[in-house]
């Protein structure tokens, strides 16, 4: 059972007081790293169907190509021969993220470090970067380096499974707006999300639309503000950034409503005015409890609650407290 008053704030001072919850801990390592030292540069990036990788190219011949992630090297092939016409040698490794299956590809290698079934860690080499296969033009040595989610079937022209690398990649996205709830479209709630990790992990993952494109990790047990609710099946995922957009797992965040309570009964308002008409059905209950769907101040610097059906309280009315449920 959750407790259900862990904090107990004056209304007064609820607004000012929020970012008393915001303490937290920075998101800890990535889930997928660049392949590559920072020595190179991105000579061509992802688009959908056109070129389904990430090209990084600078750090000349046998220069190390590192795994993404932990994983399990599904192939190597030095053959340039189909599925592979083109890539030139190239490593398969597989990977799981929480359940996910991924795969990573890097190809136009020199050299080749791993052997198939072998299993690699995060940051290992795994071989060195080359001019196998296509690379005429541009580009010259490079690596093209490719992430699918699920399983890749390589003689595909289009394959499905084909994300963004970067994306996936472990980027500095900033951290997402912590506490300040706000008022949600989809239930008309004033709330903040709280994230859960449900194993134990110290993070949580993000994804670039509801439930595709894991794209960075969030700290576990902090407030951030929730901004949209959107479906992908049957499943709901939370908005808790945009530019670029991560979603969260409605496994891996509790959407909490502030609420009121009045310690009186109390009289509500019909609109938010300096001059205001009472509600006709409106008026809190000692004792029960209120959700709110918003807040506003009026000219007078008067802080007001929307109570929905109930109409508007003012925040400073006699016994009036508002919670958080924890
Ligand atoms: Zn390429």
């Amino acid at each position: 059972m959750r407790q259900f008053i862990k904090y107990v704030l004056a209304a007064m001072l609820v607004f000012s007081t929020f970012a008393f919850f915001g303490e937290s801990s920075k998101a800890s390592a990535s889930t997928f790293v660049t392949p590559v030292t920072q020595s190179n540069v991105i000579t061509q990036y992802f688009t959908k169907n056109a070129h389904n990788g990430i090209d990084w190219s600078g750090g000349g011949l046998d220069s190390s190509i590192y795994a993404t992630a932990d994983g399990t090297v599904t192939h190597v092939d030095e053959s340039n021969t189909s599925p592979y016409t083109g890539y030139g040698t190239i490593i398969r490794v597989a990977h799981e993220v929480n359940g996910q299956r991924y795969e990573s590809f890097y190809s136009h290698l020199n050299s080749v470090d791993v052997r198939e079934g072998q299993t690699v860690n995060q940051g290992e080499r795994i071989g060195g970067m080359g001019n196998t296969g296509y690379t005429e033009g541009p580009t010259g040595i490079h690596l093209h380096f490719e992430m699918h989610e699920g399983y890749w079937a390589p003689q595909q022209l289009n394959p499905a499974s084909a994300r963004d690398p970067l994306a996936l990649i472990g980027q500095d996205f900033g951290e997402p707006d912590e506490v300040d709830p706000i008022l949600h479209s989809f239930d008309g709630s004033w709330a903040t999300l709280r994230t859960v990790s449900n194993t134990g992990d110290d993070t949580i993952n993000t994804y670039g639309s509801p439930g595709v494109g894991l794209n960075g990790t969030l700290a576990a047990d902090r407030l951030v503000k929730v901004y949209e609710k959107a479906s992908n099946g049957s499943v709901d995922y939370f908005r808790v950034q945009s530019n670029p957009d991560r979603w969260v797992h409605r496994d891996n965040g509790i959407v909490t409503p502030y609420i009121v309570k009045a310690s009186f009964s109390t009289a509500t308002y019909q609109e938010p005015a300096v001059n205001p008409e009472r509600h006709p059905e409106g008026g809190l209950a000692p004792g029960d409890s209120y959700k709110t769907y918003g807040t506003e101040v009026t000219s007078d610097g008067q802080q007001w609650y929307n109570l929905g059906g109930k109409g508007w309280i003012k925040s400073d009315a006699n016994g009036l407290y508002t919670y958080r449920m924890p």
